[in-house]
């Protein structure tokens, strides 16, 4: 079929949300940065401004199109990483504010900043910067009509659990906030919503020869309507010496180290990857791995060539089950990993719709109480927030979004100054503001293009992380009948553009109700792992990163509406009437770097280079969770209140 056609099939045609625009207003300020922010630096009198998040109508999280790092949010910190910007060009605007602290980046690391700052000195005046058109850095929301109803997913960050045990901090905050996830493990309702619909794999001609969905995996035996792994095999289009090995992996009880103790065991597969122990150790056929490669992409962002074999013992793939590895925690760099069979920590599935955007959104409402109406975790879910709220003269906390901090530094010796000075690009100008002191709770590898004054060694250890990219597309539909008619919730598809495909987890809570028939509107989420297999992980994440931020939106929509339409179309799917808006969340920069035993050295405690990092200098400190190379919400605050006690 020719490509117009196969497009006008697939609805490439169908007018759904794909712009910027909100009330007829055009929000995408980005663009006009994106367009020529440099050339047109230009310097207006100080107050004469009016900003869009100051506007009514001023919603971003109702958006769709291309989100997450969307176009105009990353220009300015890549021309100040190319050296094109320039601070100095003209003068810069002084707006003649002071505040107490200044904080750099609204993700939930800044915003547990401002919070734990506040407890600390309830008469602070605090400016929160960040260069999104929304707060909440990967902590975003997505927000839907569909048939007059609201639809929410995640943009980013969804959940609130952490292989780590939360710290007193992190775990005091989300009370503070009335936020008791195992208390609201009830408003997660899969069972009841989605009875009888199984997961299933889809196996793509591409990578797999033809395309095929296979209904139902394999579950352990006992388990209601498990089949066996050869059962499930049978069905799949891989080949015979595939599906032996296969099933000889999964169930067969061999030790692949014979003659070493549980600790040589695990030293040794730390310093392999899972695909080198398949393929080396027990010996499996190279057209098993395309079944497992992306198996590791949504914790990892990386497939099973750049994760640790014990990494993957950990998480219970298979092939250890006969290989007397002792259960427990151990020791992955720098911090202790759960091991195989220790008894998981306060297992609940509980997330809210929107993911952790209500975290992020609660902070802010706890912060600037008259920005939201409510109080509690129930009804932060569907509080309409006044933007224009998030940055008042009169108020003592400052929101400002599309802000992006060029330069910070301090208004004299850092040994002996008494104020911090810290300008951002706004809009096309570039304003200077003045604290007492700043938290950089932004990303690790922008700090030395924002302050020149670093210790080198402090800046090579910021640079040396390199955050992992990550696509969470989502999909409004107008009902999920197709699914329903097929029998499926969620559909692996390991050769595909985006690898898992599902309906959104139903969560109801508040007013917030999820879709509860197949005859309604709902959310499809589909994830996708950008990476370059066979290179080391910082490698594969750059290469990651430069293909997110190369393709167009046309092409994410073609990709996903194609891969529905192959893979639910047996069930009436179509993806011209169906598909009502899709927004892909783009992260470029996504998930904080976390070490890698296949590739960093073990450092010693407190030698890592985000400990190194993250020192304070002078009235600067650094939050985020890149401080603690952990890509978790529990980290990114502890470092947030770490990094305000450093300050007081
Ligand atoms: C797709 C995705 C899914 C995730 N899922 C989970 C999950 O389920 N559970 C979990 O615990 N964690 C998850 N994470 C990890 C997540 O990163 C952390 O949990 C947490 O949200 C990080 O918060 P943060 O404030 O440290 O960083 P961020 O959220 O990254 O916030 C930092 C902010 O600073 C801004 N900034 C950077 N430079 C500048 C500048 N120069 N000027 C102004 N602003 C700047 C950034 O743009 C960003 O908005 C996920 C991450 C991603 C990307």
């Amino acid at each position: 079929m020719a490509l117009r056609d196969q497009d006008k099939e697939l609805g490439m045609h169908r007018p759904i949300g794909r712009r910027d625009f909100l009330n007829g207003v055009a929000i995408a300020l980005g663009s006009s940065l994106a367009g020529g922010f440099l050339p047109d630096l230009e310097c207006v009198a100080e107050g004469a401004e009016q900003f869009a998040q100051d506007k009514p109508g001023y919603y971003p999280p109702i958006l769709t199109g291309m989100r997450g790092s969307h176009d105009g949010s990353f220009e300015v910190a890549h021309a100040a990483r190319d050296g094109n910007f320039r601070s100095n060009a003209g003068s810069l605007i002084n707006t003649g504010e002071t505040y107490d602290l200044v904080i750099v980046g609204g993700g939930i690391s800044g915003l547990a900043a401002a919070y734990f700052h506040r407890k600390q000195d309830p008469s602070a005046r605090i400016l929160i910067l960040d260069n999104h058109d929304d707060f909440g850095g990967h902590a975003k929301r997505n927000e839907f009509r569909v048939g007059g109803r609201m639809l929410l997913a995640n943009g980013g960050t969804v959940s609130i659990e952490s292989p780590f045990p939360y710290s007193a901090e992190a775990r005091s905050l989300l009370t503070e906030l009335g936020i008791e996830p195992a208390k609201f493990e009830e408003k997660f309702d899969d069972g009841k919503v989605y009875k009888g619909l199984k997961s299933a794999y889809f196996f793509d001609k591409e990578t797999f020869g033809t395309d095929r969905l296979v209904i139902g995996g394999p579950a352990p035996r006992g388990r209601e309507g498990a089949v066996s792994w050869s059962e499930f095999l049978a069905k799949t289009p891989l080949s015979e010496t595939v599906q032996k090995d296969i099933v000889r992996l999964q169930e067969a009880k061999a030790d692949y180290l014979p003659g070493l103790s549980s600790d040589e065991k695990k030293d040794k597969l730390s310093r392999m990857s899972y695909k080198d122990f398949l393929l080396k150790l027990v010996k499996v056929d190279p057209g098993v791995i395309p079944f497992y490669q992306t198996r590791t992409h949504g914790l990892f962002g990386v497939g099973i060539d750049g994760v640790s074999a014990l990494d993957c013992w950990g998480l219970r793939f298979p092939g250890f089950q006969g290989m007397n590895i002792a259960p427990g925690p151990y020791r992955r760099m720098g911090f202790t990993a759960m091991g195989e069979a220790t008894p998981e920590k306060e297992p609940y599935h509980f997330h809210f719709p929107d993911g952790n955007a209500s975290i992020a959104r609660a902070l802010i409402r706890k912060l600037i109480p008259d920005v939201a109406p409510g109080h509690t975790a129930e009804d932060i879910v569907t509080a309409e927030f006044d933007y224009s709220r998030l940055d008042r003269n009169n108020s003592a906390i400052r929101i400002r979004l599309s802000s992006t901090a060029v330069r910070v530094r301090h208004a004299g010796d850092p040994a002996s100054a008494k104020e911090v000075e810290i300008s951002y690009a706004r809009e096309k100008r570039t304003y200077n503001v003045r604290a007492k002191g700043t938290v950089l709770a932004c990303w690790n590898m922008m700090i030395p293009y924002l302050c020149a004054e670093l210790p080198d060694i402090q800046k090579q250890a910021l640079r040396y992380g390199a955050k992992v990219p990550f696509v969470y597309s989502v999909v409004a539909v107008k009902n999920w009948k197709a699914f329903h008619t097929l029998g499926i919730q969620r559909v692996s598809s390991p050769g595909m553009y985006h690898t898992g495909v599902g309906l959104d987890q139903p969560v109801s809570i508040g007013d917030y109700k999820c879709s509860q028939t197949p005859d309604e509107p709902i959310l499809i989420r589909m994830t996708r792992t950008p990476c370059m297999p066979g290179l080391p992980e910082r490698d594969q994440h750059r290469a990651g990163r430069g293909e997110l931020l190369s393709t167009s939106f046309q092409t994410f929509e073609r990709n996903i509406r194609d891969q529905l339409s192959r893979i639910l179309s047996a069930g009436g799917f179509d993806p011209a009437r169906d598909i009502e808006a899709i927004t892909v969340n783009r992260w470029p920069h996504g998930y904080a770097y976390e070490y890698n035993p296949l590739w960093d050295p073990d450092w010693p405690d407190g030698l890592r280079p985000c400990d190194i990092a993250r020192k304070r200098f002078g009235r600067i400190a650094i939050a985020n969770s890149d401080a603690a190379a952990a890509a978790y919400t529990d980290q990114a605050i502890d470092q947030a209140y770490r990094a305000v006690r450093e300050l007081a």
